[in-house]
């Protein structure tokens, strides 16, 4: 990855590392936030949000993700979402991936992920597809 690159998706990583600072998670005390890079340069952050009724829990990933379609961006316009949470090693659920993924196949554009942990080891991938394989997909139908 070339320095403009990988400085362009540090500085993504660091976003998501402060919007984790907003987790509301009082029941795991397990701190996730996210953030989106959309085609405009824009970054929309969200973070995990528990709740006494553990369903009504929301994952960071499809927070920011939900608030960037409500403030009108759709499938075309993501580039990259960055994931940072409080646990030694983090990996985006399966509920997430696929939520990403909608994005991922209605454009004609791979969205790049990355996550980490407070390791610090920082897993990146070029698309949904590496992280979801057979990935429900509505179009297949
Ligand atoms: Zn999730």
């Amino acid at each position: 990855m070339n320095t403009i690159k990988q400085e362009k998706y540090n500085s993504l990583l660091r976003a998501a590392d402060k919007a984790k600072e907003n987790s509301y998670s009082p029941y795991s005390d397990f701190k996730v936030g996210a953030t989106i890079l959309t085609k405009d340069g824009k970054r929309i952050d969200g973070c995990n949000v528990e709740n006494a009724a553990y369903g009504s829990t929301m994952c960071a990933e499809r927070a920011a993700i939900y608030k960037a379609v409500s403030l009108g961006y759709k499938p075309g316009d993501f580039e990259a979402i960055a994931i940072v949470s409080s646990g030694k090693n983090f990996s985006p659920c399966g509920a997430c991936r696929q939520t990403i993924a909608e994005y991922e196949f209605k454009q004609s554009k791979n969205i790049e992920v990355f996550f980490t942990g407070e390791t610090g080891n920082i897993v990146k991938a070029n698309s949904l597809k590496d992280l979801l394989p057979f990935a429900f997909d509505n179009s297949l139908l």
